[in-house]
């Protein structure tokens, strides 16, 4: 027999002893209870998407994203290049707010879900330090956000000038996917998993 509470609505339940394969489900609000061993198998869940996030965020915001045509003038411009040109250009707050909300708390946020999803790395006080530092980054990391304002932005373009997509879409749309996979599937529990 273990203790152990859900982590939906707090419930504490006694569980026997589990084969591998059964599930645990809560009394109260139905939500299966994780118990050691699939909570190793969430956690490198989490590691996957979040490495494989960092991994396209370069991409994302390096590669071209759009390739405007003016009065037969070609111009790309990325994610980061475009920001620099707005900082260059004076345009401190917008600058500012794509760089902090768009590059800066995003990358933040999957090195802090990379760090804590490879469980082994961290001592225990340090977990719950960059545990409480994520839960805080990611509430304005918001890189759906700006995919979304972007599109915005391109359909008023549309009527004004003509342009192409770059690749940095796609890897952006992918990033933007992993990094929702890891949060979703990270569990704050496992990190204070002994076995
Ligand atoms: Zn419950």
């Amino acid at each position: 027999m273990e203790h152990r509470a859900c982590h939906c609505c707090g419930l504490i339940h006694r569980l026997p002893s589990l084969m591998p394969g059964q599930q645990a489900v809560c009394t109260r609000c139905g939500t299966g209870i994780s118990v050691p061993g699939c909570r190793r198998v969430s956690a490198s869940r989490t590691a996957a998407a979040a490495f494989a996030a960092l991994v396209l965020f370069w991409p994302a915001i390096l590669c071209p994203i759009l390739q405007i045509e003016k009065l037969g003038h070609q111009q790309q411009s990325s994610i980061l290049s475009g920001t620099v040109e707005l900082l260059c250009h004076g345009n401190w707050l917008v600058g500012g707010i794509v760089l902090l909300f768009s590059v800066v708390l995003p990358l933040t946020k999957i090195m802090l879900l990379l760090e804590l999803s490879l469980l082994e790395v961290l001592h225990r006080r340090h977990k719950a330090l960059t545990l409480r530092i994520m839960e805080h980054v990611g509430k304005w990391s918001m890189m759906d956000v700006m995919l979304l304002a972007f599109l915005v932005m391109l359909v008023k373009l549309g009527n004004l000038v003509e342009f192409h997509l770059g690749p940095a879409v796609v890897a952006f749309i992918a990033c933007v996917a992993m990094s929702m996979i890891a949060s979703l599937t990270f569990d704050p529990h496992a990190i204070f998993e002994d076995s």
